[in-house]
């Protein structure tokens, strides 16, 4: 099938005065999984998501899947932003990726370094041939002169990411990928819409021109004490003191209370961060709608769930 040419998320990003809403797909791993994510697509394109975003993880299989479903949603038709990491890719890998992504019609990318498979805080080690940053794939994607046109975004890190040895080196490696051609950013999850302000204050503070780039908040959903955990484990997040306890305190009556605290702590969050004049709202699914769209309706973006 033939696509024609997706929206620049960018320009979405842009031209839209009303609050949106996108979120985050993973590639899955079996046939039921895979019916969840179409039955989630269906929904989220009903609901009139901004785009839709697939990951990109370690290895041969799940790297086609995400290529795979980036098409697939591409088709339905959704503006798709498919992920791309450097592990264990040589650069002419990288370049045959980008080529390919291209000919599909999948123009818009999130530029990633990845971390070590198995242990994301483990070593990192470059492909033999391969990239060490991610402005050098910013920089490499610019010059294939098929994927000239397209629309790159990139990853930041309310906290800072955990590689780097500062927040001011931090916030020197993302401007380093704005200056260099990522048109916005996509955050890490945070448990603090303060650390989430913070980070933009500092973007545009430290450079008003490329810092003042769209930063879309990464969202997740909270619907147990154990995903947080997990997300705080894998990421570094730090959780505010007040939801933690909010949280705890829901746990003493049960996991169903720890799941209503948290869409209600998540929905205040995403209130807050829509106060505050983000222009997209990005939720990480793990390709469950029911969640996300419990947000969404408190926020009186969508209809209840079911
Ligand atoms: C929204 C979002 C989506 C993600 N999706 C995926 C995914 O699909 N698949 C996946 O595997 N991972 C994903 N990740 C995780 C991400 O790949 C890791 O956090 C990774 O460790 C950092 O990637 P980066 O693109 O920020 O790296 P980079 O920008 O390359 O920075 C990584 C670190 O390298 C150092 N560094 C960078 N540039 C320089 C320089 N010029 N000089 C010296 N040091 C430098 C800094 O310490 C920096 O903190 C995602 C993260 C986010 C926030």
């Amino acid at each position: 099938m033939t696509l024609t040419r997706q929206q620049p998320i960018s320009e979405l990003l842009r031209e839209s005065n009303d609050v949106m809403f996108s979120v985050e797909f993973m590639p899955p791993r079996d046939d039921a999984a895979e019916q969840r994510l179409w039955s989630a697509a269906e929904t989220f394109k009903g609901l009139g998501a901004s785009f839709v975003s697939v990951t990109y993880g370690a290895g041969g299989s799940t790297r086609e899947r995400t290529f795979r479903i980036a098409q697939r949603l591409a088709e339905l038709p959704l503006t798709t932003l498919v992920h791309l990491t450097l592990v264990e890719h040589s650069k002419a890998e990288l370049v045959d990726i980008i080529e390919s992504y291209s000919r599909a019609g999948l123009s818009n990318l999130l530029a990633l370094r990845g971390d070590p498979p198995g242990d994301p805080l483990g070593e990192w080690i470059k492909a033999p041939e391969g990239l060490e940053y991610t402005s050098q794939l910013i920089e490499l994607t610019k010059s294939i002169p098929a994927a000239r046109h397209f629309d790159i975004g990139i990853a930041a890190f309310p906290e800072g990411h955990h590689r780097a040895g500062s927040l001011d080196e931090d916030t020197s490696v993302t401007l380093e990928k704005l200056r260099g051609g990522a048109e916005y950013a996509i955050t890490q999850v945070f448990f603090d819409v303060d650390h989430f302000l913070r980070l933009r204050d500092r973007l545009a503070a430290a450079d008003p021109e490329h810092g003042a780039k769209p930063i879309i908040p990464g969202i997740m959903p909270i619907t147990s004490l154990r995903s947080v955990h997990r997300q705080i484990e894998l990421s570094g997040a730090t959780m505010n003191p007040q939801v933690g306890q909010r949280l705890e305190k829901a746990a003493l009556s049960g996991d169903g209370a720890v799941r209503e605290e948290g869409i209600r702590i998540s929905t205040e969050m995403a209130e807050r961060l829509v106060a505050e004049g983000v222009p997209d709202l990005h939720f990480m699914t793990m390709n469950f709608a029911k969640a996300t769209q419990e947000v969404l309706h408190n926020l009186g973006l969508a209809p209840a769930w079911g």
